[in-house]
């Protein structure tokens, strides 16, 4: 395995079951090993592979350098108005499966639709008032509050007020739409 993560090639990245071959040119191959007795995972995986069965962190990896984040990847939002989500722990920016960590900065008068996740969502309010819809009640976040939400259960999230919101959102595991279960809008 490379020592230095290209993480924009996706989960495979970091994966332990991936081969890496350079070649004469300096090209670098992503060779899934898995391929050899599953036909289900390619020889040589599309890039970037944000979604696999087969994942596993690499053990030697758990005990290298922490990786710097040196910036977000800026995501496409669902909802009514445009809404910028930075992602910086995630299956996008980090190759992480297991949590994404997000920072939200939403319009006022933003609305996503309802969806119910397969993901634990933790989200903390750092300015404006973000809304909860539940299919028990309504709950109103100013910052400085946090809520849990837990996977199965329905959700809609809107920032109704003026000024908007801003936000910091944790998926566990990592968000993604295969995960989200948005309804149509
Ligand atoms: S199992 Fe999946 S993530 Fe791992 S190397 Fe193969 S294709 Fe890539």
């Amino acid at each position: 395995m490379e020592t230095t993560l290209d993480r924009s090639v996706g989960l495979c990245a970091a994966c332990a079951h991936v081969e890496t071959i350079r070649s004469d040119r300096g090209t670098v191959f992503y060779l899934c090993k898995l391929s050899a007795g599953d036909s289900h995972f390619p020889k040589y995986p599309r890039l970037p592979v944000r979604s696999c069965a087969g994942y596993e962190e690499c053990t030697m990896l758990r005990t290298s350098m922490p990786d710097l984040i040196e910036q977000p990847t800026i995501i496409a939002a669902a909802g009514t108005l445009p809404k910028r989500i930075a992602e910086y722990v995630g299956l996008v920016n980090s190759a992480t499966e297991a949590v994404s960590i997000a920072r939200m900065e939403s319009p006022a008068g933003w609305r996503e639709p309802g969806q119910t996740p397969e993901f634990d969502e933790y989200t903390v309010v750092l300015r404006g008032l973000l809304r909860v819809e539940t299919k028990s009640g309504t709950i109103d976040m100013k910052a400085g509050q946090a809520i849990a939400a837990h996977r199965g259960e329905w959700v809609r999230y809107s920032t109704p007020e003026p000024g908007g919101a801003e936000y910091i959102a944790v998926c566990i595991p990592a968000f993604s739409p295969e995960l989200v279960h948005r309804e149509p809008s």
